[in-house]
């Protein structure tokens, strides 16, 4: 590792994979002899179709997306596409169903009501987000245009365990926070949908990974750059693509692929969380809110007990070279997001501090 570079728990944007880091410098002003950065292309020149027409091939191989479903690349954020879904699939009976289990998956459901009748068809706020409603609980509707929810929750720490079972009614998920930590079986969804800064590189861009027969019904305010079918239509080029996020994100996944594919992630993911989670389990100092069955993969939360020793504990890692450890304003405690890019050292540094902060401190 270079000297410089330091452990960095952020919850996004996150850690980038430092090979990926270096092959971008080293190509940054003059990408294959061509005379210029990607960040300079022109999105309709030939080098450009090529650098994006590769990066959606690997991300069709590596997430093994089948030719049913569409890749587009867009801006905006998850937070656009929250009123994008209900824009584009809305438009069939007027109605969606909605699981609110987090922060991200609240403020979807707060979005779609602005298009249609958004359902509440599960909430985790009785248990404060701390866990998944069960199967059974969910209260779905069958002529739903959708189901909405969020796979993994960045900021409580949680995760569901299951995939919903929703007959035809198509699911619609946010992965910003898990896409590319483990094999996904794409064929399963309408939309999946993910901002790259937490595990596919840098802000700015999104994914959208939509079955093609649900694109075509858009309410007709939408507009054209949110329109899943006049952006397939356009190949993801109505305007300007984020070029370079796109050319960032063929890096990473050359970098998933040389680390052995999306088994491979789910693998090392486990064992990273598992090393965090037994160091909690094991210790009198540091809780978990989180029911353990739906505990997230690349979020973990927990807390001190009392806010002097969550700042401290914060403070204290931040000199040692792991920072933004600290949780998000909505739960406070502490927060370690362990994406792809943060390496098993990172984690065993990590669990180390904790032990040594435990020792000095109880
Ligand atoms: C970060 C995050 C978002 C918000 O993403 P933006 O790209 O900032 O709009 C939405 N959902 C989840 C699950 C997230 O982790």
């Amino acid at each position: 590792m270079l000297m410089s570079r330091i452990y960095n728990f952020s919850a996004g944007p996150a850690m980038i994979p430092e090979s990926v880091l270096e092959r971008a410098a080293a190509e940054m002003a003059d990408y294959k002899g061509t005379g210029m950065s990607v960040m300079e292309m022109s999105h309709r020149s030939k080098a450009y179709i090529a650098v994006f027409e590769s990066v959606e091939n690997k991300l069709r191989k590596v997430m093994d997306i089948p030719a049913t479903h569409k890749i587009l690349f867009l801006q905006g954020g998850a937070t656009l596409q929250f009123a994008a879904i209900p824009m584009n699939l809305m438009g069939g009976n007027g109605s969606a169903d909605y699981a609110v289990t987090g922060l991200f998956s609240q403020k979807a459901h707060a979005e779609a009501q602005k298009y249609g009748a958004a359902r509440l068809a599960a909430s985790g706020k009785q248990s404060n987000f701390t866990s998944i409603p069960s199967k059974q609980s969910l209260d779905l509707d069958p002529r739903a245009s959708y189901f909405h929810y969020c796979h993994n929750n960045t900021v409580f720490g949680t995760r569901w365990d299951y995939l919903p079972v929703t007959g035809d009614v198509p699911l619609v998920c946010d992965m910003s926070s898990s896409i590319l930590s483990e094999p996904v079986d794409v064929s399963k969804y309408g939309v999946i949908y993910a901002g790259a800064q937490k595990n596919m590189g840098p802000a700015g861009l999104t994914v959208v990974i939509v079955r093609e027969d649900l694109a075509g019904r858009a309410l007709p305010c939408t507009p054209s750059v949110l329109d899943y079918a006049a952006q397939i239509k356009n190949e993801s080029m109505i305007n300007t693509p984020a070029t370079y996020g796109v050319y960032l994100l063929g890096l990473v996944l050359d970098w998933v692929e040389s680390q052995g594919g999306l088994g491979a992630m789910k693998k090392i993911a486990e064992q990273k969380a598992a090393l965090v989670y037994d160091m909690i389990d094991d210790s009198d100092l540091y809780r978990s809110q989180v029911e353990p069955h739906c505990r997230s993969m690349t979020n973990v939360t927990f807390n001190l007990g009392n806010i002097e020793l969550d700042e401290l504990f914060v403070k204290q890692a931040a000199g040692r070279g792991m920072t933004t450890l600290k949780g998000h304003r909505a739960t406070g405690g502490i927060r370690a997001s362990l994406y792809n890019a943060m390496p098993l050292d990172g984690v065993r540094k990590l669990v180390e501090f904790m032990k040594e902060f435990q020792f000095n401190n109880t």
